[in-house]
């Protein structure tokens, strides 16, 4: 008896996750219409739709456009019913966003703080927290969750990291971090965040490679829709893949990685750290940006075609270069085909959707898609 309730139970469930998610989806539909796609009976579709309406999180938005007799009524889902923040934390900078359940930044910040181990940072963080809701409106039973971007390799239960060398923050835990947090927090690989964002807006997209060329080189492997981690939590770290033997020395203690090659910092270094002074350089031709790029897009070329030939699989082009870097996508890919050898035009490569949020906003989607999975 009681397994039967249990499995009611479970069925009662399914229904109001799979009714949701496909308003989630697809947005405004009729009660007939999701009767068609889900199989349901009407009253269960009904009951479910009244349930989620009384709890604010679906709408009547209109009506389907006349055919002859009753209208009948759209629904769909409060986009702005549950919001989750996002934070990306590197060494002198703090981006935090507000996304909303379908994905949208609702309102974002973004502050130069340099990173350190100390109270006041962390109650900095809280307070930039704090700001962030309050410009967005929020009510605090409505947050799902904060979610920490770190340019860290992070333990599987997303509150520890095991490996921080960038920050010195090998050990660190999420507690650490949430200390004036009081939400629940969430630990995220800042190119696994990044690459979840943009599988979260490419929704046709199963298999990618997520390339982060931010100051520190990133890299995420989706396949099937689902971050591949690796068995030891380190997978997709191109930025320590060896391109130059015995080249230049990488701060992880290397030679040669690409890392030191394909950092943001190598071009705006020129230009004391401003990449955007860079690429105006650049563009007015400039003889040493222009040396510098054609030295980049070389290394960049390598390495692209290297992960090309690995996985076969579309390839992102996302972090602070890959905001620029639309409008040298075709000289890119010119010198990424003297490595193929299957004859293929490069197609698969592409630039990020998401630009300057893009870890932020995905290590806030980790809990919009919680949310999703359970409701
Ligand atoms: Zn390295």
């Amino acid at each position: 008896m009681e397994q039967k309730i249990t499995a009611n139970m479970g069925i009662k469930q399914a229904n109001r996750t799979n009714i949701y998610n496909l308003l989630h989806g697809e947005g405004a539909l009729s009660k007939q219409a999701i009767v068609g796609r889900l199989h349901l009976c009407l009253p269960t579709v009904t009951q479910n739709i009244a349930q989620l309406q009384e709890e604010g999180l679906v709408e009547e938005v209109g009506f389907l456009s006349n055919t002859g007799g009753r209208r009948a009524k759209t629904f769909d889902v409060v986009a702005g019913a549950r919001t989750a923040i996002g934070l990306d934390i590197t060494r002198n900078h703090i981006t935090a966003v507000a996304v909303d359940l379908r994905g949208t930044i609702t309102a974002s910040v973004r502050l130069r703080c340099r990173f350190e181990r100390t109270d006041a940072y962390y109650r900095r963080l809280g307070a930039v927290v704090e700001q962030i809701i309050q410009e967005a409106g929020l009510r605090a039973e409505h947050i799902q969750g904060v979610g920490i971007g770190l340019p860290a390799l992070i333990a599987g239960d997303n509150q520890s990291v095991f490996y921080g060398k960038i920050l010195e923050i090998t050990g660190v835990t999420g507690a650490e971090f949430a200390r004036y947090i009081p939400y629940p927090t969430a630990l995220f690989n800042d190119a696994n965040a990044a690459g979840f964002a943009e599988l979260w807006i490419n929704r046709n997209l199963s298999n990618a490679f997520y390339v982060m060329l931010s100051n520190n080189i990133g890299g995420s492997v989706v396949i099937n829709n689902q971050i591949y981690s690796g068995e030891h939590l380190h997978s997709g770290e191109i930025g320590h893949l060896t391109i130059v033997p015995d080249g230049k020395p990488c701060y992880c203690g290397k030679k040669g990685c690409v890392d030191t090659y394909c950092a943001a910092t190598v071009l705006s270094s020129l230009t004391d750290g401003d990449l955007a002074a860079f690429f105006a350089l650049l563009n007015r031709g400039a003889p040493e940006a222009g040396a510098r790029w054609d030295t980049y897009l070389d290394h960049l070329a390598v390495t692209i075609a290297n992960l090309y030939m690995l996985f076969d699989c579309p390839i992102i082009l996302g972090g602070y270069v890959g905001a620029y870097i639309g409008d040298y996508l075709e000289e890119l890919k010119r010198r990424i085909d003297q490595y193929n050898i299957f004859g293929d035009r490069p197609d698969y490569l592409r630039v990020c959707c998401y630009k300057q949020e893009a870890i932020a906003a995905g290590a806030a989607l980790n809990f919009i898609s919680d949310f999703l999975r359970t409701i």
